[in-house]
């Protein structure tokens, strides 16, 4: 077909154009050969919305690529072929780049940020098309009126949420360290009915952070159970991962497999040198689990160091009860005081702060912009103090009665962190949010992990260190999310499913993000489509928001 002097984009509709008019010599003709034009029309109008030619097709099961083209109608792929000459809408050549579902991000704090930045193009701008909220226990509760405001907001990806048991607790118990009544325990568990119900795709849970880590775990399981029974799955941010990281997954594998419901360890990490190489322990105890019926899984960012509180992360759980009033008591009582500051030592010594005051980075302080990017050692410095740990922990305890920072800690190894990206049950999830944007003024230093995930596994474990096969760190991203939510009509690149793709060029995708300079939009995709529409092309956002609030399987498709 003739598309001289046309860009590829265009050919369809340069072939459109009939040159048989100009050949007619009567109005007998002419009307005869309208005639037939009007009763062919129907045949005229394209057969696709958008056809992609000339892909290599990463179908996101695993499978090698092959090359093809894609085709489009609606929301919808509808056909997969190694040619698709039929006229179309539109046309994009990508000419040889690689075509992947859309990626779907299982644990994201996105909630934050999306009625702030509806077209997520962090997310948006590495591939991500679906992203989920309410990982690490902590979700809107009840959920209902979250989703139905998420519905309202128009935005560029998709959305959907988990129900967070220490929110329910809170809402419930309170952040009071002690067993739920009787009452209690119903009154929870049918929050969490109710929120599956409404759309949840499950339980989360948050053991390491007030109130999780007072909750037994045979509460979880009463909890987990009424999620498992409504379809959902359970995830988690475990107890504890440094020093009882085997443990802490033992007691997520027990949560799936005396809850009767898949399970899985969000974020798997190992934290602190000491512990080091015990991916190795952690990932066995998950081996033997499955091999032995619990669907236990992981999901896990590519970077060596982590982000939360400060005050979460260095100050010792028994501190924290009762809120933040009640931690300012301690603080002011010498004694209780002391004995804090020798737990947040160790913490720095051995576990989250890295054995070095420059390892705990502050991202962001609501009362002061300017610390944002800097280490406790130098906040130690500006202090007036010497940077060694006792003064970081001293800058820690400071921080916390200011009303707390988030920070980025440099603890784990990338050992651990290649040998559990290897492991075929983890899949790729960010742990991320979404910026207030590139140029915003209080925007902080925070982890890269929101604009480069996706893109760092593709640049780095795939292209430079081959950790992973591309097809299998997409299947990572995709078929193996999509399976873990249930969700049906997502996650792979087949006719029938929904049309979430990104394109993207496998020689130049990387992340730009740095621990430095971490608002740096991720490059190497060339196109992002959400339910049909492009929302992402030619380097910038398109005004389409075509995202849609995605729900659990209780509502998707509820048990008659
Ligand atoms: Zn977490």
């Amino acid at each position: 077909m003739a598309v001289t002097g046309r860009a590829p984009d265009d050919a369809a509709a340069a072939s459109t154009r009939s040159p048989r008019s100009r050949d007619l010599i009567s109005f007998a003709l002419g009307a005869v050969l309208g005639l037939m034009l009007a009763r062919s029309a129907p045949a005229q109008t394209p057969a696709y919305d958008l056809v992609l030619r000339n892909g290599r097709i990463v179908d996101g099961t695993g499978s090698p690529w092959h090359r093809a083209d894609l085709a489009i109608r609606g929301d919808t792929i509808v056909h997969i072929a190694p040619s698709i000459p039929d006229r179309a809408t539109r046309v994009i050549d990508v000419g040889g780049r690689v075509i992947t579902p859309g990626f779907i991000d299982v644990h994201t704090h996105a909630g934050r940020g999306i009625f702030d930045v509806p077209t997520a193009d962090n997310y948006v701008r590495q591939g991500v098309t679906t992203v989920m909220e309410g990982g690490d226990g902590s979700s809107p509760v009840p959920i209902g009126p979250f989703l139905v405001r998420l519905e309202a907001l128009p935005k560029s990806l998709n959305m959907g949420t988990f129900v967070g048991q220490g929110s329910v607790r809170v809402a419930v118990v309170g952040e009071a360290n002690r067993p739920p009544t009787a009452d209690e325990l119903e009154k929870m568990r049918a929050l969490v009915e109710q929120s599956m119900k409404d759309g949840a795709f499950g339980l989360s849970s948050g053991l390491f952070y007030v109130p999780g880590v007072f909750t037994p775990l045979d509460e979880l399981i009463e909890l987990a159970k009424v999620a498992g029974r409504l379809g959902g799955h359970h995830n988690s941010h475990i107890r504890d991962e440094a020093s009882r990281v085997v443990e802490s997954v033992q007691e997520i594998i027990a949560i799936g497999e005396r809850g009767g419901l898949p399970t899985q360890v969000s974020h798997h990490k190992v934290i602190g040198q000491a512990n080091w190489g015990r991916s190795t322990e952690t990932l066995r105890l998950i081996d033997e689990a499955r091999a032995r019926g619990v669907d236990v899984t992981i999901d896990q960012y590519p970077y060596t160091a982590s982000s939360t509180g400060i005050t979460s992360a260095l100050l010792p759980t028994w501190s924290l009860e009762g809120g933040f009033e009640r931690i300012l008591q301690r603080l002011r009582d010498p004694q209780t005081r002391a004995q804090i500051k020798s737990e947040v030592v160790a913490f720095i010594r051995t576990e989250r702060g890295g054995g070095d005051p420059k390892n705990v980075v502050v991202a962001y302080c609501h009362w002061d912009d300017s610390l944002g990017g800097k280490n406790l050692g130098e906040i130690a410095r500006l202090r007036g103090m010497q940077p060694n740990i006792d003064n970081a922990a001293e800058v820690a305890l400071w921080i916390t009665e200011r009303g707390g920072c988030r920070g980025v800690f440099h603890a784990m190894s990338e050992e651990d962190l290649e040998r559990i990206m290897r492991h075929p049950a983890t899949m790729i999830a960010s742990d991320g949010e979404i910026p207030m944007g590139i140029g915003f003024p209080k925007a902080g230093v925070p982890h890269p992990r929101s604009y480069g995930t996706f893109a760092r596994v593709l640049a780095v474990y795939v292209r430079e260190r081959a950790i992973l096969t591309l097809e299998d760190a997409v299947r990572k991203m995709s078929s193996l999310p999509a399976r873990r939510l249930g969700l049906q009509d997502r996650g792979l690149l087949r006719p029938g499913m929904k049309a979430d793709i990104a394109v993207f060029d496998p020689a130049r995708v990387r992340d730009a993000a740095t621990y430095d300079k971490p608002h740096q939009y991720a490059e190497g995709f060339s196109h992002v489509i959400v339910n049909g529409k492009i929302v992402f092309e030619g380097g910038a956002m398109t005004a389409a928001r075509p995202g849609k609030v995605v729900y659990g399987p209780a509502k998707a498709a509820p048990v008659p």
